[in-house]
């Protein structure tokens, strides 16, 4: 019978009391192995180990844990590239028979309407807007990665079908007033937040 090597098991030893650190970075879990055909592997742990802040008078763990999310744009990616390039990318429905021949923005994967799939269109710079309706918010909810208070504002584009939300990054907003898009080409935040609106002079 061949000899096989035994799997290193790691213990989970219980840390002396920790300084006060900021919270690790969250790394992803290492993905088990397959086993060898015919061969079923031990159970093996594959999270991360929990932080222990002390062990006296009594054992304290950090929780929750940090997570890694994973979140894809899908068929939506071309908007947000567009964004880290200075362009706002929209969609538009192909089907010659559909009613709705605007864009949309933010963009649509596949049509409300007639359920094609959405072609892009990319606005010619600069694209101007004007304020729909805005809120000003003073006490934003938790994960807000923007300073406050700001301007939120509802921006009608010439030629979409929708009316898009996005934030004022200086000014007072006024209902009626044009607004410019403007992008964070540097230092990209690869969220919605690289697309901001400023007044137009
Ligand atoms: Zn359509």
């Amino acid at each position: 019978m061949k000899k096989t090597k035994k799997p290193v098991r790691k213990t989970l030893k219980a840390r002396k009391p920790a300084p006060k650190k900021p919270a690790r970075k969250a790394r992803p879990a290492p993905r088990p192995k397959a086993p060898a055909p015919g061969r079923s592997a031990d159970i093996q742990f594959t999270g991360v180990p929990m932080r222990v802040e002390r062990t006296s008078p009594a054992t304290v763990i950090e929780w929750p844990r940090t997570l890694v999310h994973h979140h894809t744009y899908g068929l939506l990616s071309p908007f947000f590239e567009g964004l880290k390039k200075g362009v706002l990318r929209a969609t538009r429905c192909p089907n010659p028979t559909c009613e709705e021949k605007r864009f949309w923005l933010p963009p649509r994967a596949d049509c409300p309407d007639c359920l094609s799939r959405m072609e892009w269109v990319e606005l010619k710079n600069p694209v101007i807007g004007e304020v729909f309706t805005f809120t000003h918010v003073e006490y934003p909810g938790h994960g807000i990665e923007i300073s406050y208070p700001y301007y939120q504002i509802d921006v009608r584009i010439p030629g979409a079908a929708t009316v898009m939300k996005g934030y004022l990054i200086r000014g007072e907003a006024k209902i009626g007033m044009k607004v410019r898009a403007a992008y964070r080409t540097k230092k990209p935040t690869n969220t919605i937040l690289d697309l901001y609106w400023e007044p137009v002079e």
